[in-house]
């Protein structure tokens, strides 16, 4: 690393994003400091320090902000659908996210840091303009009169607002980015908090050919999903542009969940049927609008879905793989 190298700091390092962040930023020869309540599940963090420390603390927020040119604010308190629409986590969703961006906010204005990156979120788009799963709208300029369906985004809402309040009043700049559905290699995948892509991988991988799968709701409810490389080279081209945002990363190669779950089946080479039950949603239809980001970029992603896929349905078949490899290994003598 040259001495006069570029300083940042990750905030959410131990996440999925964030630690894809830390080694994008590591490669482009970045010193980067990650802050965390955890390490990375499933690899060491590449940055240059690491402190495991709660970000609700202002104190906390103050020694991540110290001494770095940029900060990439991505902690919060989140999941997929079964985490974030159920009603039982709405209190903690708001209370530590909120707590987390206001103490960040302060602190990196308080450290004079040049500039302040914040994944927002597609969760902050009105549910009445996503109604019909054909036709979604998620233009940023839809996003007022709010009537985001989660209080996750609400919670996004505000703090967009936020930091938009600290670019006008204390002189940081701001960019912010309201990510749709990223996912890839090295992200949850079980325990309650994965996502769609993820669940669906893991759910193909694990039955037998022939056999059935279940899928949360009529499977008609469409979404679109970008893969973690794309969503990085959107956030890192925002933090060198003259743009402040907010604007979507996002695909828009909208699916239904029964297309995505077809396609994680053609990637395993399995035959399985769907059965629909009842479980949480979200919004009938979501689609990332790329305009604005073309406009102001001069880019948008445009690696397909299925490519993600693979990718991501090989990583997680590994896992699987390693986890049974793990229990039906003999035990150590002395246990
Ligand atoms: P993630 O849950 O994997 O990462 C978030 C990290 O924040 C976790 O490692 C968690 O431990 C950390 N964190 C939570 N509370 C903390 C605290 N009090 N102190 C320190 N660290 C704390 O999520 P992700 O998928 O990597 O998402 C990163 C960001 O992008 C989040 O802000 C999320 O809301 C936003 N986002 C993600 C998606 C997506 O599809 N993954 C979509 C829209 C927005």
């Amino acid at each position: 690393m040259s001495a006069n190298a570029r300083r940042a700091v990750v905030c959410g390092a131990g996440g999925f994003i964030g630690a894809h962040l830390v080694k994008r930023l590591k490669r482009e020869g970045f010193w980067v400091r990650g802050v965390d309540l955890k390490a990375p599940e499933f690899a060491p963090s590449e940055a240059d320090e690491f402190l495991t420390e709660d970000l609700r603390d202002p104190q906390v927020c103050r020694a991540a902000a110290r001494n770095v040119d940029e900060v990439y604010q991505l902690a919060a308190d989140m999941g997929g659908a079964g985490f974030v629409f159920t009603g039982e986590n709405d209190a903690s969703i708001m209370h530590n996210s909120a707590l987390i961006n206001l103490n960040m906010a302060r602190a990196a204005v308080e450290s004079r840091v040049g500039r302040i990156f914040y994944s927002s979120s597609a969760c902050i788009y009105p549910e009445y303009n996503q109604t019909d799963p054909d036709n979604p709208n998620c233009a940023e300029d839809s996003a007022y009169p709010a009537a985001p369906d989660s209080e996750y985004g609400w919670e996004k809402l505000f703090s967009e607002r936020m930091y938009l309040a600290y670019q006008r009043n204390c002189g940081i700049a701001v960019r912010i980015a309201r990510f749709h559905n990223i996912f890839g290699p090295e992200g949850t995948w079980d325990g309650g908090r994965e996502k769609a892509p993820a669940a669906i991988c893991r759910k193909v991988a694990e039955a037998a050919d022939g056999t059935e799968i279940e899928i949360w709701g009529d499977g008609r409810q469409t979404r679109s999903f970008l893969y973690i490389d794309e969503c990085l080279e959107g956030v890192r081209r925002l933090m060198e542009s003259d743009f402040t945002g907010p604007v979507n990363i996002g695909s828009e190669q909208m699916v239904t969940i029964d297309e995505l779950a077809a396609m994680a089946m053609r990637i395993a080479g399995k035959r399985l049927k769907l059965k629909h039950i009842s479980g949480p949603t979200g919004v009938r239809g979501r689609n990332s609008d790329n305009r604005l980001i073309r406009e102001k970029l001069g880019w948008e992603p445009s690696l397909s879905l299925e490519a993600g896929m693979r990718a991501t349905y090989r990583w997680i078949a590994g896992q699987l793989a390693a986890r049974r490899g793990r229990a039906s290994a003999p035990a150590p003598a002395g246990e």
